[in-house]
């Protein structure tokens, strides 16, 4: 609070250091959001009106308008029941279908659910082969690895995308950043994050008119983030280890406690180690699920439900999806609540939780 600096200033290249180097990607480029930082990473790639891009249904609505930004075309993918990520198989298939009809994707954006990565080495073998390029969103998932790899080290995919909003595992307040280890990629984020606005004279078209010039090369927009973000994200990044170290102790703690009860779990592939920034149950039935939640709420738990599927809502709906487009996604949603799960959780609070929803589960 005490330096010189408000807007982006040199806490931003340290914060962006930082999470490059525990990340092992070449570059980072922080943003005001996640959203932002989605945006910009399509714009950059080259996604354009007309072009088609799919994600998952099982996430934030963020992962999907990032493509309608740009005015391409959104689709999803279906999740597999077990993982909850988007099903590689179900993937395979869709795209199989697509090069018939000639209507191929550009780009997928797998998105990390609950902090567990996607199975990104198969991922890339299709993306390889159909020719469409990765974006990660790993909104849930910095601090988890995936085949002894930090997520965002981007050996699988074009960039990956992280988010500092205060539910996440980090935070900035707002926040988001973009990594990825290709330097033309780097370049164009760097001017779509300023107004598309250059000082550099390599970049210019034309002459450079004097020390006060800058030119603006591409249509940008004002998505950076404050000195004072960056700075608070720096002493952030300090404590990343030890948070993702608690969470995981807390969900060792909650799969263990909920080992024979009557309700299903999220698995656990051997590749991964998640970040764990949800731990969600599932009824086994949906008619389960209201009076479960509605009953932890009123015990004075902060439960919640992580997603509602994108392709389900209205504004989603006018663009064609219907409810039963991608049955796992919405069969998973009607059963699913997300118990609390964050660093500052202590032991005797858990247990009460747990108390609660195995009571709960009695009914
Ligand atoms: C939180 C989140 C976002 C958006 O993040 P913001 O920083 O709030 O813009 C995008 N995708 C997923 C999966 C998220 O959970």
């Amino acid at each position: 609070m005490r330096s010189d600096w408000l807007t982006q200033g040199p806490a931003i290249a340290r914060f962006e250091a930082a999470v490059a180097a525990r990340c092992g990607a070449r570059y980072a480029v922080a943003v005001c959001n996640a959203t932002a930082a989605l945006h910009i990473a399509c714009l950059a790639m080259g996604i354009k009106p007309g072009d088609r891009v799919w994600t998952s249904p099982n996430t934030f609505v963020a992962s999907a308008n990032c493509a309608r930004y740009c005015g391409a075309v959104i689709d999803f993918v279906d999740i597999d029941p077990d993982t909850l990520n988007l099903s590689v198989d179900k993937l395979a298939k869709k795209l199989a279908e697509a090069e018939r009809a000639g209507r191929l994707p550009q780009l997928l954006i797998p998105v990390h659910f609950a902090g567990q990565s996607c199975d990104m080495a198969n991922i890339r073998q299709l993306a390889d082969r159909y020719g469409f390029r990765l974006l990660e969103d790993a909104s849930h998932a910095i601090g988890g690895s995936y085949r002894g790899l930090p997520v965002g080290a981007c050996s699988f995919s074009d960039a990956a995308v992280f988010s500092f909003h205060p539910v996440k595992i980090i935070t900035t307040g707002e926040g988001g950043m973009v990594v990825t280890n290709d330097e033309k990629l780097y370049r164009q984020l760097l001017l779509l994050r300023s107004h598309g606005i250059t000082r550099d004279p390599d970049l210019m078209e034309g002459e450079n008119e004097g020390a006060w010039y800058y030119q603006q090369v591409a249509l940008g927009f004002n998505y950076r983030m404050t000195d004072m973000q960056a700075a608070l994200g720096e002493s952030q990044m300090i404590r990343l280890d030890g948070f993702v170290a608690r969470r995981r102790e807390l969900v060792a703690r909650y799969q263990k406690a909920f080992a024979d009860a009557p309700i299903q779990l999220q698995s656990v592939i051997e590749s991964t180690d998640p970040a764990w920034h949800l731990f969600i149950i599932q009824t086994l039935r949906p008619e389960q699920r209201r009076p479960l939640f509605n009953a932890l709420r009123a015990a004075g738990i902060g439960v919640n439900v992580h997603y509602i599927p994108v392709h389900t809502q209205p504004d989603f709906g006018r663009l064609g999806f219907r409810r039963g487009d991608f049955p796992y996604a919405e069969d998973y949603y009607e059963r699913a609540i997300s118990l609390p799960l964050y660093a500052g959780l202590s032991d005797e609070d858990q247990d009460y939780v747990i108390e609660q929803v195995l009571k709960g589960l009695r009914g």
